[in-house]
């Protein structure tokens, strides 16, 4: 793989960047590997480049039914932060962050990783004493987390509303956070990978898994089957259905969430902000788009289109802090499927069937832990035992009861 560098970027534009190598090679499927991974989204190529990276286990497949990155890995609203409440779900999401800080370096691909600030705003007493808890908890957890009044958020946003019909009372900022590109990241690790060998199959879609003595051997797919010594699901939207191929049943919803982008802009926004009470949170894209997010659709669904009312409600959401872009003509909207668990935290680890392991349940919040859930993942397929920090995200949390119950703690959604 030919590096990036200022000086590779003004040879190639000498030579009117017809020299550029494709980022990914693009292999027929082999007949076996020592490890197959469904699904080329983040989670999966990551997994993939950590497994070549860190435990040189190279013969691996990366297996992706359309294209890579098409799945929510490209459809995010792209919020990157740790302030999660409970010690597990920080210390994970705070490791994760930590590695997006040098994952462009890490990549040799530039992530615009923009560490702009996460900022949630109060609409009322409870809710600030709510955010003075989460602030101490994430404090104690050593996660960056500062409480602001209504005047410091003013000076940091300035376009914003603090008296409509939820005033704000106050607010808190994790200043580490903020937002980078989610196809970068994508590209990244797919180009890494791909330099260290592994196989990345566009177009090859996983119909079945076999599965002999409870013990997972291999892949049927659209491309013909392929024998596996382990294999990892990581689809996202899909998890159900892939889980239903095994024989097993996971705790999941699968819903639309939307995003949307207005037309650009001048530089306007300075932070990721967002309200938990109004149900919204919107940034600005280094183009200059305003882009939009808020709550999933109200109803189970695998349409990939998320419905109209929400859009109405989020576009009214920002407008109750952010009148100014009411004049803003919005560009696109689209959807994806995210699956979504009983205590919002993902579902990582072995499964029933012996050499068959599963990233998902990521809901609504899965692009930040993109890096941290390859680094483990990549961990515990290697190893055959649960990296430390996802010890407690194991599906056989939900026989015992031993739930981490992130959507009740810290009440967000991206
Ligand atoms: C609108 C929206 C906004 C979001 N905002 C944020 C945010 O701001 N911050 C955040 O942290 N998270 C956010 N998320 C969530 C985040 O995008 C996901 O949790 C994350 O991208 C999941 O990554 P993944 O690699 O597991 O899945 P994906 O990127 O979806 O990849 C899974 C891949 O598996 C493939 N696949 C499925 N079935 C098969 C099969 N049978 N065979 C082969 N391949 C298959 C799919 O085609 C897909 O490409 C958002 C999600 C959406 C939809």
């Amino acid at each position: 793989m030919k590096g990036y560098s200022a000086f590779s970027l003004i040879r190639n534009a000498l030579q009117g960047h017809r020299h550029w190598q494709p980022l990914w090679r693009n292999p027929e499927p082999k007949r076996s590997y020592d490890v197959v991974i469904i699904g080329a989204g983040g989670h999966g190529l990551a997994t993939a480049y950590y497994l070549a990276s860190k435990h040189g286990i190279r013969n691996v497949a990366v297996l992706e039914k359309g294209y890579l990155g098409g799945g929510n890995s490209g459809r995010n609203t792209q919020v990157t932060r740790s302030n999660y409440f409970w010690p597990q779900s920080a210390a994970f999401f705070d490791h994760s962050l930590k590695l997006y800080e040098g994952l462009g370096l890490d990549l040799n691909f530039n992530i615009m990783f923009s560490q702009r600030g996460v900022l949630t705003v109060a609409h009322s007493q409870h809710e600030i004493e709510m955010m003075r808890r989460w602030t101490n908890a994430l404090q104690i957890n050593r996660v960056d987390s500062e409480l602001l009044t209504p005047a410091e958020i003013r000076q940091i946003e300035p376009l914003i509303n603090l008296h409509s019909r939820f005033p704000v009372v106050g607010g808190y900022i994790q200043r580490r956070a903020g937002i980078s590109r989610h196809d970068a990241v994508v590209w990244g690790f797919a180009r890494a990978a791909s330099a260290l060998g592994v196989d990345i199959i566009q177009q090859c879609e996983v119909t079945g898994l076999d599965i002999t003595d409870g013990a997972v051997t291999g892949v049927q797919t659209n491309r013909g089957d392929i024998d596996a010594g382990k294999v990892c699901i990581a689809v996202a939207g899909n998890t159900s259905m892939l889980a239903a191929m095994a024989g097993f049943r996971v705790p999941i919803v699968s819903m639309a969430l939307q995003a949307m982008v207005s037309e650009p802009v001048k530089p306007c926004l300075n932070t990721m902000l967002g309200s938990t009470t109004i149900h919204m949170y919107v940034s600005q894209s280094d183009r200059g788009e305003i882009v939009l997010g808020g709550g999933a659709d109200a109803y189970p669904s695998y349409a990939q289109r998320g419905g109209i009312p929400i859009v109405e409600e989020n576009v009214a959401a920002v407008l109750e802090l952010l009148p100014a872009f009411s004049s803003l003509r919005l560009m696109r909207q689209w959807a994806g499927i995210n699956d979504i668990t009983p205590d919002t935290t993902p579902i990582m680890g072995s499964t029933p069937v012996r050499n068959l392991y599963i990233s998902g349940g990521w809901g609504t919040g899965g692009y930040k832990a993109i890096p941290a859930g390859g680094d483990t993942m990549a961990y515990t397929i290697a190893n055959d035992e649960p990296h430390a920090l996802i010890r407690d995200f194991g599906l056989d949390r939900f026989e015992r009861g031993a739930l981490i119950d992130e959507g009740a703690a810290s009440g967000v959604a991206h």
